[in-house]
């Protein structure tokens, strides 16, 4: 069975990777969607499609997943049309993973099999928290696992948040 899970992951954090661990358990093939891949360099969505790629991809050697496939997928701001879209873009799938209400309404409503996943110690590992804490200068890296740390400080990652934001740096 291939499973679908989709985040922005802005960035890919210990929630996303517990919450991938354990669909993992479940299901012989896993499809990542990166959501809002057109979007980079903003405070909201600071990465691009490709270095989420890179964060998922290294992440996911870690938990040892055996067929996995991430693919970006742009918004197409129609939302009746989205599921289509996803479909058209990815390998096909039988169960999706979320716990977006839209995103669960959107695929219920095409006749797919949804299951409701919360993310892992969601008040520590939130996305939002950790590009806050990037901007202000504090400890953010114990909140993704050490390969995502990498693969952000490689990039410059928080200067480019800082620079971007008119912070000092
Ligand atoms: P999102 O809009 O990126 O995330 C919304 C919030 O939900 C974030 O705070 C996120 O936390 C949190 N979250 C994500 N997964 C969660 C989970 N399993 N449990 C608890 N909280 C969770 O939405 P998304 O569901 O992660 O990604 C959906 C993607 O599909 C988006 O990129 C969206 O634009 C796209 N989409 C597009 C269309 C269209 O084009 N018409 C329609 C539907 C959806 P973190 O920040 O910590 O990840």
């Amino acid at each position: 069975m291939r499973g679908f899970f989709i985040g922005r992951f802005q960035p890919y954090h210990h929630g996303h990777h517990e919450v991938i661990r354990k669909i993992l358990d479940e299901v012989d093939e896993l499809v990542i969607g990166i959501g809002s891949a057109q979007e980079s360099h903003t405070l909201e969505n600071p990465f691009t499609a490709g270095e989420r790629i890179l964060m998922i991809s290294r992440a996911l050697e870690e938990l040892n997943a055996g067929r996995t496939y991430v693919v970006p997928l742009e918004d197409i701001y129609r939302n009746s049309l989205w599921v289509s879209h996803v479909c058209s873009m990815v390998p096909p799938f039988s169960i999706v993973y979320s716990n977006n209400p839209l995103v669960i309404r959107l695929f219920k409503e095409a006749g797919l099999k949804v299951v409701s996943t919360k993310l892992y110690r969601r008040v520590e590992y939130q996305g939002t928290e950790i590009r806050r804490r990037m901007l202000n200068g504090e400890e953010w890296e114990s909140l993704v696992p050490e390969v995502v740390a990498e693969v952000i400080k490689g990039i410059d990652g928080v200067r480019r948040i800082r620079e971007i934001a008119g912070k000092d740096v």
